[in-house]
């Protein structure tokens, strides 16, 4: 797994300010409409492809409509000093959204409430897959 071209992103003032948030762990869970929760949110390294560890996790969770909750995050990986970042936006219609590496929202329904922590997974390791330009297996067959 290489990701060496990964070096060159820039670490920009947003990721900073992220880095600087509390946890996403301590920020959570969030309660949409008081029936849709959150309860976690991981991610791992666009490096190597690791859990990041929630202390390493930071940046900001918030709510800016009953309906809605936004996650801002950047993921701290000591072995390859590389920080990766996290934008996905949850609401409670069961769809969740996350920025592309083109830079347009993808979105995604939930099938059930109950699966959400599994669907946010394989999210993330589609939103890796895009970033780093590999080919992992199609988890979206709807996506281009
Ligand atoms: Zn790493």
């Amino acid at each position: 797994m290489s990701g060496k071209n990964l070096k060159k992103i820039p670490l920009d003032d947003r990721t900073t300010d992220l880095m600087n948030c509390r946890t996403i762990k301590e920020q959570l869970p969030v309660r949409l409409r008081g029936t849709f929760v959150i309860n976690e949110f991981g991610g791992e390294c666009l490096c190597c492809d690791q859990p990041i560890a929630t202390a390493n996790m930071k940046g900001r969770v918030s709510a800016p409509f009953p309906f809605v909750a936004v996650i801002e995050a950047a993921g701290f990986c000591p072995e390859c000093k590389f920080i990766t970042r996290f934008r996905m936006r949850i609401k409670d219609d069961r769809t969740v959204e996350y920025l592309d590496r083109e830079g347009a929202w993808a979105k995604e329904i939930v099938p059930a409430p109950s699966r959400l922590t599994r669907q946010l997974d394989k999210l993330r390791q589609y939103f890796s897959a895009q970033k780093c330009g590999l080919k992992k297996n199609s988890l979206f067959d709807d996506d281009d």
